[in-house]
């Protein structure tokens, strides 16, 4: 089955925007205690509240207007308020069942999300921000360039969007998506406590996913949540990390995992770290026996991605042989590893390939 093909979306501006002006913010992604405030506030009873949550969150409504148990009269007066739902604007199925998604936010910017499915869970891969400063440099999103970040309801429409999509619940949620979570943190923790509370998702079954911003890692520990951190390592060393990584420069891999060590302290909860497998460039046996020393002792697993390539980038994946000396090195290190054979490649859904700017032909 082949991917159908993805329109050409106008050339991006590497230029920052500004967030929608929301004079009116949207109420998705607003608990139900904030609900019931915002109803009362319009005068109406504190039940309006209750009906308002289970439309927003277990209808998908996407206008004010279409709430059938209010009145006209009220409806009426606040049509205009915005719910904060995206548009589909394009969305492509790989072969393996994944779905990428385009999403149109009220500003016009786009983002992407993919729909992962597999026997009994739907794992929906969440973009933050739209497109990524961090420009990793064996990442679509990051050649691509930073406009802005995405706020609380952008997030958590994302995943009522797949939801509604696949007429499937959503099990899993994870932060891997475009941008770097950790510039975005309000948003994120504020989408993690929806996510959890409003639309129903264990946050056991939420990951973040960050490349590591000094400081922000200790933060994210004091909210005590119960989410899974995965750090982006890609390299045992220092010097190999700021080849591939440009923010790596002014925060040392040392620092970055001694911050890991506060967040498990602080947490309970294990650190899982990604190591996207670069053939020549990070793959050898000796990367994996420095990996395994920093990682001693330490309550963590490592998750390998075997590279996705991207055209921007002439990284090539390693061979499996490669890939399995790898684990096996880690495995004698008494390291907890997995490899993680992304999904969706076929409709560059997979990690590293989300872009909107889709410039690449088709072939
Ligand atoms: N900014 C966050 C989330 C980004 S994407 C972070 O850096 O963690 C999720 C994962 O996909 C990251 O580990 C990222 O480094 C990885 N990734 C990026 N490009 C990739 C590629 N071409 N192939 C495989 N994995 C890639």
């Amino acid at each position: 089955m082949s991917v159908k093909s993805v329109p050409v979306l106008p050339s991006p501006k590497t230029s920052v925007v500004q967030q929608p002006n929301l004079s009116i913010p949207p109420l998705l992604g607003a608990s139900l205690e904030e609900l019931t405030g915002w109803v009362q506030q319009q005068g109406q009873p504190a039940y309006r509240g209750k009906q308002l949550h289970e439309w927003i969150y277990q209808k998908g409504v996407r206008s004010l207007s279409d709430i059938s148990v209010f009145s006209k009269q009220w409806r009426a007066e606040v049509a205009e308020i915005p719910i904060g739902r995206s548009n589909i604007q394009y969305r492509s199925v790989a072969p393996d069942g994944t779905v990428k998604y385009l999403l149109q936010l009220s500003d016009d910017q786009i983002i992407e999300c993919v729909g992962i499915p597999a026997e009994k869970r739907l794992t929906v891969c969440v973009s933050t921000q739209v497109g990524c400063p961090m420009a990793c440099d064996f990442c679509a999103t990051g050649k691509q360039g930073y406009k802005r970040n995405l706020g609380r309801h952008e997030i958590v429409d994302q995943v009522l969007t797949v939801q509604e999509d696949f007429q499937q619940r959503v099990s899993h949620v994870v932060f891997m998506g475009m941008g770097e979570p950790l510039l975005n943190t309000d948003h994120v923790i504020g989408s993690v406590k929806s996510l959890n509370q409003d639309v129903g998702i264990g946050q056991r079954n939420l990951t973040v996913s960050t490349v590591g911003i000094r400081d922000r890692i200790r933060q994210l520990a004091q909210h005590q949540l119960q989410v899974t951190l995965a750090v982006s390592l890609h390299a045992p060393n220092q010097a190999l990390r700021e080849q591939l990584i440009p923010s790596a420069r002014s925060y040392p891999i040392e620092d970055l995992l001694a911050e890991c060590r506060e967040y498990v302290k602080i947490t309970g909860r294990r650190v899982s770290f990604e190591y996207v497998l670069l053939a020549g460039v990070n793959d050898l046996p000796e990367h994996a026996l420095e990996l395994a020393r920093h990682l001693r002792g330490f309550q963590s697993h490592v998750n390998l991605i075997p590279y996705n390539p991207i055209t921007e980038a002439d990284y090539k994946r390693p061979n499996e042989n490669r890939i399995q000396a790898f684990v096996k090195v880690l495995k004698q290190q008494q390291i907890a590893v997995s490899v993680r054979y992304s999904r969706g490649l076929e409709a560059d859904a997979a990690c590293g390939q989300l872009r909107t700017n889709e410039n690449k032909k088709e072939s």
